[in-house]
């Protein structure tokens, strides 16, 4: 599983922290760190965290799926 977040996009509402406490961390007030590649058996964790999402800055690409977006997002 590989997890993209828009950083330029990301307003640091800190959803996805609490979706997935174990990938997403807020450090500071607005500086996000999270992993990239997540195991697979935490996809449920990380959907909850692209769902919660404000402003759709979270990306996950599964391993033989195209980029999952959320609805009304561009490409
Ligand atoms: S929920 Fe979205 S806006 Fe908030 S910190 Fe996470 S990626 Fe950024």
């Amino acid at each position: 599983m590989r997890v993209v977040v828009d950083l330029n996009r990301c307003q640091g509402y800190a959803q996805c922290c609490y979706a997935a406490p174990g990938r997403f961390e807020l450090r500071g007030r607005e500086i996000l760190f999270y992993d990239p590649a997540p195991p697979n058996h935490e996809r449920a964790e990380i959907e909850r965290a692209v769902e919660a999402c404000p402003v759709h800055a979270i990306s996950v690409a599964f391993a033989d799926i195209d980029l999952k977006r959320p609805p009304g997002t561009a490409r």
